[in-house]
């Protein structure tokens, strides 16, 4: 799958539940970038975290993307077919010594100190081996051994973002107590093996991609480009999701995309589209990285936020 391109974009949904306004910003942000560059796009289904993901969600967010006018490109991923790569990539770790076991449990890390970004760092309590009365107990995580080194990277959108990880996160889990892969470890592990050169997405990731960088540079695998664009807030000013009770995209395309395209600041054309195709011709000339908010969060359209009916005034 990974010959080599110029440019090879992805947008990656969870599939718990349908995709909303957010989701929507994330998918368009993506898709018009690779078309602007000449560039594919696939799709990736992050179906990894099992107990959330719903059965029908993966046909819904298709035939969603479908009726919104995107196309992407080869077979779509699913995280849940690729175990046997993310194990693959943990062996390697561990061959280079670059993870450990860790039996401590969110409970004996509620006291441990949060970082500048406001995660808990994890104190290294079983960096040097397990501790004697916690050796009993049955399920591991496996945690990566961070150092003080800063990881920089220049988002497109973000500009310089530094992270020094051994103090704001600590070492940090590739794989769960539970069984599970991390999605640290295995988005960077697809986005490598599906050949990605760009990443774009939600600016809510923003704090994690020093993680991914930190794991392609120990795993030797190239570093994307990145451009993280604005979340869209609720009114109470939690990101809209499916926890939050974001409404699920609405059946009128055109208007979405619109309302969508103007939340991410873009050029109108003088005569506003009137076909969803039409909507995409235009976007695809018009896409401007340069006039993006360069925020990480902005408030999303009131229509959008919560289900109910929509109004469609605003678009
Ligand atoms: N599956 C993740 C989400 O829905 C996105 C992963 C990514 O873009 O790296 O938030």
């Amino acid at each position: 799958m990974s010959r080599a391109v110029r440019y090879r974009g992805r947008f990656a949904p969870s599939p718990t539940g349908p995709l909303h306004f957010g989701s929507l910003i994330a998918a368009l942000a993506s898709y018009v970038d690779a078309r602007a560059h000449d560039g594919e796009w696939y799709l990736r289904i992050d179906d990894i975290d099992e107990p959330r993901v719903r059965m029908d969600a993966e046909v819904d967010i298709r035939s969603t993307l479908e009726r919104y006018g995107f196309a992407w490109d080869g077979e779509i991923v699913r995280q849940s077919e690729r175990m046997a790569r993310y194990a693959a990539a943990l062996a390697t770790l561990r061959q280079m010594e670059a993870i450990y076991e860790c039996a401590c449990t969110r409970r004996d890390l509620e006291a441990a100190p949060l970082g500048s970004g406001g995660e808990r760092v994890y104190p290294g309590t079983c960096r040097n081996g397990i501790p004697a009365d916690r050796a009993l107990r049955s399920n591991y995580a496996w945690r990566v051994r961070v150092d003080e080194t800063a990881v920089r990277f220049r988002d497109r959108l973000q500009g310089l973002q530094q992270q020094h990880l051994s103090r704001d996160i600590g070492d940090f889990i590739v794989k769960r107590a539970d069984g599970m892969f991390a999605y640290q470890l295995a988005v960077v592990v697809d986005d490598a093996d599906c050949g990605i050169t760009h990443v774009v997405r939600g600016a809510d990731l923003l704090a994690s991609t020093p993680r991914q960088i930190f794991l392609q540079r120990k795993l030797g695998f190239p570093e994307p480009a990145y451009l993280h664009v604005p979340v869209a807030l609720n009114a109470v000013g939690e990101k809209l999701s499916k926890q939050t009770r974001a409404a699920p995209l609405p059946d009128n395309p055109l208007a979405t995309l619109l309302a969508a395209w103007r939340f991410l600041d873009q050029p109108l054309p003088a005569q506003l589209p009137t076909s969803v195709e039409q909507f995409w011709r235009s976007a695809q000339d018009g896409w401007s990285p340069a006039s993006l908010p360069p925020v990480p969060m902005l408030p999303a359209p009131v229509a959008y936020e919560r289900p109910g009916p929509v109004r469609l005034d605003s678009a």
